[in-house]
């Protein structure tokens, strides 16, 4: 669904799949439900393993809203969390919960999902054999990767009017603009703490490679977030980003949102060229 020339089809992050109508079983509105009860001990052994990985190479590399937000995934059991326990804990600070959805869903049922508070999550897993493997967002990525942050409440707001300017977005034939803000943001944004960087993107998050190269390369960009820049820069989906918007603090990037008039900014960037993630 993304008209980026630099973007090629797989891996999607969010979004978009092959067929408008939901596959047998789920719901009108895509969901599925998790039967916890059905992931294999093997399974449950990925998520551990992944997990241990990733919080020991996030420490000092994440932000602090990661960390406390790491909270609501410490569940009562290992292993892939239970929804339903999840959701009574990220209920209780956001209003937001996480359903399950076979894998990737349409734009228009993805960007409804967020914009009612609920995020979709892939109700599968890697492999073992496969850890850095990610063809399709999976209940790692999905759970690690956006929940924690989904517990901060202007990061909560943000996704929420994400979904309200991607439902506008798609009726105005605007989406490749408002998919790299979600790229840039949720999925690939740096944020200043205390003076350094710090990651709060999700695709970020969940990449053992990627934590590392965002921050310490001496190869990508790293501009200072601003929103009219961010929707005119390409990115690609095959390989690590060139560049890394860095948000000053999580209300700048909730207000860009709330201040900006969208169909006005994409209106005023029409006949403005496309920037380059390497020259960003
Ligand atoms: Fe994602």
């Amino acid at each position: 669904m993304f008209t980026d020339d630099l973007t090629i089809e797989a891996p999607k992050l969010h979004g978009a799949a092959a067929t408008p109508t939901p596959p047998p079983g789920a719901a009108a509105d895509w969901t599925i439900p998790q039967h916890w009860e059905r992931f294999t001990s093997e399974e449950h052994r990925v998520w551990d393993l992944l997990f241990a990985r990733q919080q020991e190479l996030l420490a000092g590399r994440a932000v602090r809203a990661f960390h406390e937000g790491l909270d609501v995934l410490r569940l009562s059991r290992p292993g892939i969390p239970d929804l339903d326990e999840l959701n009574e804990r990220l209920f209780a600070r956001t209003g937001w919960t996480v359903v399950s959805v076979p894998g990737l869903v349409p734009d228009d049922v993805f960007f409804r999902h967020l914009s009612q508070r609920r995020f979709p999550a892939g109700n599968f897993i890697r492999s073992a054999s496969q850890l850095d493997y990610l063809e399709e967002p999976d209940v790692f990525h999905d759970v690690f990767g956006h929940v924690p942050l989904l517990a901060q409440p202007a990061v909560a707001d943000f996704m929420q009017a994400l979904g309200e300017e991607g439902l506008k977005a798609l009726r105005r034939g605007a989406l490749d603009r408002l998919s790299r803000l979600y790229w840039y943001t949720v999925e690939f944004g740096l944020a200043r703490e205390d003076g350094d960087l710090k990651i709060y993107g999700a695709g970020i998050l969940s990449s053992f490679g990627e934590s590392r190269f965002s921050l310490e390369s001496p190869d990508p960009h790293r501009p200072a977030f601003d929103i009219g820049r961010v929707l005119r820069t390409r990115y690609r989906s095959d390989a690590f980003q060139q560049s890394y918007f860095v948000v000053e603090s999580f209300d700048e990037l909730l207000d860009s949102i709330l201040e900006t008039d969208l169909g006005a900014l994409y209106d005023s960037l029409a006949d403005e060229p496309d920037l380059c993630p390497s020259r960003a």
